[in-house]
């Protein structure tokens, strides 16, 4: 599966329909495991090459116990194949404007996009995010670039207590459903277990690569108020 994506350019959709359609391929609990995100999240799994990174992102490696399933280069190659896939949807559309209330004001967030053309021609879409300046024409809250803004969403699913999380439990039947399936890909029959940072993972994988309405319930259901000042998120109860 692996060699099919990095060297046949094969998408995360066609290893969907191979596994399902062409191999015939059942999950334990008759394919409810298999949709196309599971495939994504398969793909970029550390654990195939047998090493993992923790904290994520942090760069410090760690040699997994198991043997590893295929090289570190072969893993590498399939996520440039699966990044260069990873198509976000252009448009007027901002995942975090209605979550988010301004800090020093109190008024709503908007938030407005910005094209920049590239040297190379290409042109980059850029989201920022701000006061609406309803309650204080001179609000002075500022604009906070999209990209720092997850940055900051995910350190706060990091920090925050698992059970803030107001989707927790669905999150982690949605983890357990994914281990199961990914288990049984590997023909492992043993009890799932689910931990607190699987679900912080998943919740940041949500960040990322979900769904606008995903993101929206992610955050919607933490237990607390989102306040954005000068370029600062911060959780109030
Ligand atoms: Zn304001």
């Amino acid at each position: 599966m692996f060699e099919k994506v990095a060297y046949e350019k094969w998408s995360g959709k066609k290893i969907y329909h191979w596994l399902k359609f062409e191999m015939n391929f059942k999950t334990p609990n008759g394919n409810k495991g298999l949709t196309l995100s599971n495939i994504y999240l398969l793909l970029q799994n550390d654990f195939y090459y047998g090493s993992f990174e923790y904290p994520r992102k942090s760069g410090l490696w760690y040699k997994g116990a198991h043997e590893p399933l295929i090289t570190k280069e072969l893993f590498d190659q399939v996520q440039e194949q699966v990044k260069s896939q990873f198509v976000r949807s252009e448009g007027k559309e901002f995942a975090f404007t209605k979550l988010m209330t301004c800090g020093l004001c109190g008024s709503g967030i908007t938030a407005d996009e910005k094209f920049k053309k590239q040297k190379n021609g290409n042109v980059h879409r850029h989201v920022y995010y701000g006061c609406t300046k309803r309650r204080d024409p001179n609000c002075k809250c500022g604009y906070i670039n999209e990209i720092d803004l997850l940055k900051q969403f995910e350190d706060l699913i990091s920090e925050i207590d698992i059970d803030e999380i107001g989707v927790k439990e669905k999150i982690k039947s949605e983890v357990e459903r994914f281990k199961k399936f990914q288990q049984s890909m590997l023909g492992i029959k043993t009890k799932v277990e689910v931990a607190d940072l699987d679900i912080r993972n998943y919740a940041k994988y949500l960040l990322q690569e979900g769904a606008d309405v995903e993101k929206r319930e992610l955050l919607g259901c933490l237990k607390g108020n989102i306040l954005l000042s000068e370029k600062k998120i911060l959780l109030t109860k």
